[in-house]
């Protein structure tokens, strides 16, 4: 491991009320996103005025004092963080907390439609490991889940980041009755791309116009439907994120599972979210939050700020409570996923 870089400050790790110590930050860049997909978000958003959101200079100051507090992996989400005007430069001054060794990864979560222009220069700004959606490999079925993307086009992204030396891993949302007969296919098809794969159960955020207990699909029932024609094999592969893995024997690949709803993985959270705001939410899950927009903007120093994020780690929460009964239609959480980011 490299030396800590001397030009961060380091200040007071973060540790919660439960022992946890906050390692990983997840900061959504923007709310905007050229899809709309159906678990996600409704087809007629209303975004944020610009002024309310945060600026690259200002999205760098606060992800910088995250690193100075002992933040080792930092991944830029959304919305489609890679359709927000001159994010480059973001990943670019970012990137040097990479070569000072203050922090460990920069990564991004991405729908892969702008990554085909994007792939080469996010490499070169030292991201070696990126997400990317795909929930089904069928032209048309992507049309309908996404309602504005293109695949094809997804697909071009895939290719450009593979050359540009990325490792690439898949997320797919799993969905009842769309995707559902689809997860073998999409899993052979990533291992044999050498790319990893992850299926995550929707979870309850934001309204939505379509009915969440119909596309709920517990990921107990597609590791068991999967164990009927393959061997999976826990296996201890961490990436600091909330997936368990396991090894497929046939195809040789890493196959993970985001189970928010089956299996409760907060024992472990490492994770805080900041909103394109500069909302901090100290759970995915829960409505509680701190504003870290005030704070940055009151000074230049950043004191204020430092002791919001303080304050606020204290009030992290042991775990959420997401459910999806039929009594309820409501979402646990009225936020969108794309506000918080993924
Ligand atoms: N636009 C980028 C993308 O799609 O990868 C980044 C943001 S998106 C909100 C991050 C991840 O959250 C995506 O993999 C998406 O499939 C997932 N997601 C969105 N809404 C969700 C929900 N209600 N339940 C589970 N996953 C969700
Ligand atoms: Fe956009 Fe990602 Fe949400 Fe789909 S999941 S609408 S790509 S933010």
């Amino acid at each position: 491991m490299n030396e800590p870089d001397q030009s961060v400050a380091t200040c007071a790790q973060m540790i919660d009320p439960f022992g946890r110590t906050v390692s990983y930050l997840r900061v959504s860049v923007t709310d905007r996103c050229d899809f709309r997909c159906v678990y996600c978000m409704a087809e007629d958003m209303t975004f944020l005025p610009k002024r309310d959101v945060l600026s690259l200079e200002e999205l760098d100051r606060l992800c910088s004092a995250f690193v100075a507090k002992g933040v080792r992996k930092l991944r830029l989400t959304g919305g489609e963080p890679l359709v927000r005007k001159n994010i480059m430069q973001l990943f670019r001054s970012l990137g040097r907390h990479l070569e000072s060794g203050a922090l460990e990864e920069l990564t991004v979560t991405t729908n892969g439609s702008q990554l085909a222009r994007h792939a080469a220069e996010l490499a070169d700004c030292g991201v070696k490991r990126i997400n990317v959606s795909i929930d089904t490999l069928d032209h048309d079925k992507f049309k309908k889940i996404t309602r504005w993307g293109d695949l094809g086009r997804v697909m071009e992204g895939l290719r450009a980041a593979q050359k540009a030396g990325l490792a690439v891993k898949i997320n797919a949302v799993a969905l009842k009755g769309v995707n559902e007969h689809e997860i073998e296919t999409m899993m052979t098809w990533a291992h044999g791309e050498g790319m990893d794969i992850t299926f995550i159960e929707t979870m309850p955020l934001g309204e939505i116009s379509e009915d969440r207990t119909d596309q709920y699909l517990p990921l107990s029932l597609v590791r068991q439907r999967l164990q009927e024609r393959f061997t999976l094999s826990d296996i201890p592969y961490k990436t600091g994120g909330p997936a368990r893995y396991v090894e497929v024997a046939e195809t040789g690949g890493r196959l993970g599972f985001i189970t928010p709803l089956t299996h409760n993985f907060c024992e472990s959270c490492n994770r805080v979210r900041v909103t394109c705001t500069g909302t901090l939410y100290m759970c995915l899950g829960q409505d509680d939050a701190a504003d870290l927009r005030a704070p940055l903007r009151a000074s230049e120093s950043d004191d204020l700020l430092n002791t919001a994020i303080d304050e606020a780690i204290t009030r992290k929460p042991k775990g959420h409570d997401f459910v999806i009964e039929r009594q309820s239609s409501k979402p646990s959480v009225a936020r969108h996923m794309s506000v918080t980011g993924g």
